[in-house]
């Protein structure tokens, strides 16, 4: 059984078919984590026992006639910032290294409501803060297509599982990019839902304006099934929404891009951008052209203050969230000869320097004299953003854009430039910034390494996306050209 050709789909037919049983699966599945543990390093633990218990009680269930859904039996992978029952939670963190998970996020007890089996948690940027996984205080995840390249950041882990098939998908979690990015450098598919579709309950909180949990796979109608299951309004987050029918995913993709507008916004395609990653992405245009699509210029004025914008509130909103971690009621405690000191030394040992810095120039953003000057300022500046989209979105059906400025980079190469790696993200927060879903697919290959692109909707029009992105998936023949080793020639 090759794992890395097998999405949650094609796992669920054989399943219903009798062609192997859930345990099975999950056996092949953990063999490849295994593995990958050797190599890509894209998991900070396996939950074997728990997974293998899930697959067998499935089987069981399957056995009597009562699956719980389509994808009763079908594994998946959790980003380590979210919590499951049983399991450790660390964040990449050592704050939170021996933290144990004493509740199920939503999003976790919704796909296990549907048999879904979870494999184990994958490894991220310390509190998802970061482009490539290297600020884990697990070690980096490499990118499976080159190990010695990073698989991009926060959800890296999540990206490698999914590309080197240790996970035919993953949960991630979206502030700036987080998502889309390391889908992008790893040749997978994800999706960042729209701000309210889905509960961040049991998400370990970076930047509550921004944050979204969404999904990394290897097909359009994995993503688009997975997050159907976790969509929707939790009483436990109020910002999430009861979603209309017309809202709610689609049980099956149907539309077409033929007549489809699709906007190319002509700040997004600018210098900076690397020329390969220029041409794959136009590509991607052409093909939405072949295809019927209406392609017009458009243009989001105030895209330049977009890292500035993001930059200021998120590690405002990091300041505020993570000043619970305080050596007293979660995760590492470093007693010191006061309060204040054990505050200091649990979180001066426990944080390490990425994280230190956000909370450092959050507080300082936010402090009486500044707070005008900085979070005031931004959050007018991030109005000007968000009307930009609703302005364009009004004349288009959605907007087509790059996903990252390159593919992957060297280890290390960044690590110590933190502006450097601030502006891998010049493509993705915006999205977040206006609280709107987007979707990477892959698009091409550059010097053996993914490029990828995103389709960016309206406020809770993931339809109109997701549809666009399975007729290029069916147009390109599906996306097995992205398989790490398995075919790494260049697309012409
Ligand atoms: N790379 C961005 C950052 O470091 C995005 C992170 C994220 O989406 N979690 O803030």
């Amino acid at each position: 059984m090759d794992t890395r050709t097998l999405t949650s789909q094609k796992i669920s037919q054989g399943l219903t078919a009798g062609e192997w049983s859930a345990k099975e699966i999950a056996q092949a599945f953990l063999a490849a984590a295994k593995q990958g543990q050797n190599s890509t390093h894209a998991y900070v633990d396996l939950a074997e026992d728990l997974a293998l218990q899930a697959a067998d009680e499935s089987d069981t269930r399957r056995a009597a006639g009562r699956s719980l859904s389509e994808f009763d039996g079908v594994p998946i992978a959790i980003k380590d910032n979210i919590m499951v029952a049983g399991c450790r939670a660390t964040a990449g963190s050592n704050i939170l290294k021996n933290y144990v998970a004493p509740y199920d996020a939503t999003v976790v007890q919704r796909l296990k409501s549907k048999g879904l089996v979870i494999l184990g948690k994958t490894n991220l940027d310390e509190f998802a803060m970061g482009s490539s996984t290297e600020s884990s205080c697990h070690g980096p995840t490499l990118n499976p297509w080159n190990l010695e390249r990073v698989p991009g950041g926060s959800s890296g882990g999540s990206a490698a599982a999914v590309a080197e098939g240790s996970a035919p998908a993953a949960l991630g979690s979206d502030t700036g990019g987080s998502i889309r990015q390391p889908a992008a450098l790893c040749g997978t598919v994800g999706i960042k839902p729209t701000y309210g579709r889905v509960s961040r309950y049991g998400l370990i909180a970076m930047a509550s304006s921004l944050d979204q949990i969404g999904v990394l796979s290897r097909s359009v109608a994995d993503v688009a099934g997975l997050l159907r299951i976790i969509e929707n309004r939790d009483p436990k987050d109020s910002t999430s929404v009861d979603l209309l029918e017309k809202w709610q995913i689609p049980a099956k993709l149907t539309g077409s891009v033929k007549g489809l507008r699709i906007g190319l916004p002509k700040e997004y395609f600018v210098s900076g951008m690397e020329a390969g990653v220029e041409r794959a992405v136009r590509s991607a245009v052409d093909r939405f052209k072949e295809l019927g699509a209406e392609i017009v210029e458009v243009s989001l004025p105030h895209s330049d203050y977009a890292l500035a914008v993001y930059y200021i509130i998120m590690p405002c909103e990091v300041s505020a969230n993570l000043a619970r971690f305080d050596g007293v009621r979660y995760g590492l405690r470093v007693p010191g000869e006061t309060l204040v000191d054990t505050y200091r030394k649990s979180r001066g040992q426990g944080f390490g320097q990425e994280v230190r810095r956000r909370i450092i120039i959050g507080t300082h953003a936010l402090s009486a004299g500044y707070y005008d000057a900085y979070y005031r300022r931004a959050q007018q500046v991030r109005q000007l953003i968000s009307d930009d989209f609703t302005r364009v979105l009004a004349d288009v059906d959605c907007i087509l854009a790059p996903s990252s400025p390159t593919v992957a980079w060297k280890l290390g190469e960044m690590a110590d430039d933190p502006l450097a790696m601030y502006l891998q993200d010049i493509y993705t927060v915006s999205v977040n910034v206006a609280g709107l879903p987007a979707i990477n697919l892959p698009c091409g290959l550059v010097d053996g390494l993914p490029v990828g692109f995103q389709l960016i909707g309206r406020h809770f029009d993931e339809r109109t996306i997701l549809s666009a992105a399975a007729d290029y998936e069916q147009a390109e023949g599906g996306f097995d050209s992205f398989i790490p080793s398995a075919s790494p020639k260049e697309k012409k």
